[in-house]
C-alpha cells in the first residue's frame, strides 16, 4: 500500500500534456491556455465618452454656463474635432473624445437651445471620460498559461482582436465497468443484480474535467471479454475501469492488464474510501482501475484521475477548489488511512451527510464537499477546516 501523495506523484510523472492546438475563440470555453497571453491593445482602446451628452472644457463649465455646440461626435468614427473653452461637442457613449475636451456633461444635466447648450451643473475635469488604458495597459499579461478559459476571458481575448487561441490538447477517455451483477439502466433487473451507476458517474466526472468520453462499455467478470474491452479502451488517451480491481477470484482486471503487457505503477493506496486503486500504462494509454463501490470510485477519480486528465489538458492548477468551513460536528479518524468524509457546506459550515460507507450513494449525491481527515486526527465542532469542493 502506498501513500496518496506517492500515488499521485507516480501518476503525474507518468502522464504528459497532449499536443497543443489552435481553436476558434468560440470553441475555447473551458479549455486551458497553452500560452501566456499579453495585451497588445490598451483598454479602453482610446479616450471615449461614458455618456450621451456634451464634450466640454471643464474650466469653462460652471453651473449655468452657455456653450456653443460646434459639432457632433458619434461612436464608430473619429471626426477629429477640437474644442476651446466656451464650446461643446454633442457626443455619444463610446465616441472618441474631441481634442481639447477634458470632461463630458451628461445630456440629463443640460438644456439644448438650437446651436447652444446650457449646462445645469458644475463640471469637474475627467468626468465621464473613459481614459485609454485605464482598465488594461498594453503589454500587461491577461491570460497565464495553464489557466482555464472562462466566458469573461473569451470576452477579453475578443476585445483584443484575437479570433483564435492556442490551448492544451484534447483528452479522450474510455470507460469500462465490470461485474457479473451489473445491469445497464433501462434494462430489467433480476434478483441479485444492480444497475450500473459508475459508468454514468465516471462519464459525468470526465465531462466535468472538460475532457471527452469516447466509449463506455460494460464487461462481465470473464477474461476474454475483459481482454477485448481493455484492448479497445486502451486506444483512448485514458482508460478508466471500475470494479474487479480488488483481490477476489472475480477481480480479473489487474491480471488481464498484466497479460496484455501493461506496466502497473500503483496498486493499493492508503485512502478511505478507495484502497483497491490501480494505475498503469498500456501502449501509451493511462489506465486507472477504480474500486466498484460508487463512493470509492468517486473519491479516487477526484484524487487521482482528475489531476492526471487536467495535466494532460495543459492545466496548471490540478487541485480541487479548497475553501475554509466551520466544522459542524466532532470528527475523528482512528483508522489506518486518511478518510475523505462526504458532506455539505452550507452557510460556511461543513456537516457530514449520510452513511460514510463506500456503497452509500445517496449521501454522496447530497454532498458538495470532501473533508480529508488524516490518520489519528481528531477535530472538534467549531474548528475551521479546509474542505475540497466536489459539486
Ligand atoms: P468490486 O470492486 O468489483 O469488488 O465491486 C465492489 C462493489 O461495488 C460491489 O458491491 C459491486 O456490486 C459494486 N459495483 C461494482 N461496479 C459497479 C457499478 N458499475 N455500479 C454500481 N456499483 C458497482
Ligand atoms: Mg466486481
Amino acid at each position: 500500500m502506498i501513500s496518496e501523495q506517492d500515488a499521485r506523484n507516480r501518476i503525474l510523472e507518468a502522464v504528459s500534456p497532449r499536443p497543443e492546438r489552435s481553436v476558434l475563440l468560440s470553441d475555447a470555453l473551458n479549455c486551458f491556455s497553452a500560452r501566456d497571453v499579453v495585451a497588445h491593445l490598451p483598454l479602453p482602446v482610446f479616450d471615449n465618452s461614458a455618456m450621451d451628452g456634451y464634450a466640454v472644457v471643464a474650466s469653462s463649465c460652471t453651473n449655468g454656463a452657455r456653450l456653443r455646440v460646434i459639432g457632433e461626435q458619434p461612436a464608430g468614427i473619429d471626426r477629429q474635432l477640437r474644442i476651446s473653452p466656451g464650446e461643446a461637442v454633442r457626443i455619444f457613449t463610446g465616441a472618441p473624445v474631441p481634442a481639447g475636451a477634458d470632461a463630458i456633461v451628461m445630456q440629463e444635466d443640460t438644456t439644448r437651445e438650437r446651436d447652444h447648450v446650457a449646462v445645469n451643473v458644475d463640471v469637474n475635469p475627467g468626468e465621464f471620460i473613459r481614459r485609454q488604458g485605464c482598465d488594461l495597459a498594453e503589454g500587461q499579461k491577461i491570460l497565464p498559461r495553464g489557466e482555464r478559459i472562462q466566458p469573461t476571458m473569451i470576452a477579453l481575448l475578443a476585445s483584443q482582436g484575437f479570433a483564435d487561441v492556442i490551448i492544451g490538447g484534447e483528452v479522450h477517455a474510455a470507460i469500462v465497468s465490470t461485474g457479473d451483477e451489473i445491469v445497464m439502466p433501462g434494462k430489467k433487473l433480476h434478483p441479485g443484480e444492480i444497475y450500473d451507476s459508475n459508468s454514468a458517474l465516471l462519464q459525468a466526472l470526465v465531462y466535468q474535467c472538460y475532457a471527452s468520453v469516447r466509449s463506455v462499455e460494460h464487461c462481465a467478470d470473464r477474461r476474454e471479454p475483459l481482454l477485448t474491452a481493455i484492448r479497445r479502451g486502451s486506444e483512448s488517451d485514458i482508460l478508466v475501469i471500475t470494479g474487479g480491481v480488488s483481490v477476489g477470484e472475480h477481480d480479473l482486471v489487474q491480471a488481464t492488464l498484466r497479460s496484455l503487457g501493461a506496466r502497473i505503477d500503483v496498486w493499493r493506496v492508503a485512502i478511505k474510501p478507495g484502497k483497491p486503486f490501480l494505475f498503469g500504462q498500456l501502449d501509451g494509454c493511462a489506465v486507472f482501475g477504480l474500486p466498484g463501490n460508487p463512493v470509492s470510485a468517486f473519491v479516487t477519480f477526484l484524487q487521482f484521475v482528475r489531476p492526471a486528465v487536467l495535466k494532460m489538458m495543459g492545466a496548471k492548477d490540478l487541485a480541487l477548489l479548497q475553501v475554509p468551513a466551520k466544522l459542524g460536528v466532532d470528527l475523528a479518524n482512528d483508522g489506518d488511512r486518511p478518510h475523505y468524509v462526504r458532506g455539505k457546506v452550507a452557510d460556511g459550515t461543513f456537516v457530514p451527510i449520510g452513511r460514510q460507507e463506500s456503497h452509500a450513494l445517496f449521501g454522496l449525491s447530497r454532498s458538495n464537499a470532501l473533508l480529508r481527515v488524516s490518520v489519528g486526527e481528531s477535530l472538534k465542532a467549531g474548528t475551521i477546516v479546509d474542505v475540497q469542493m466536489c459539486a
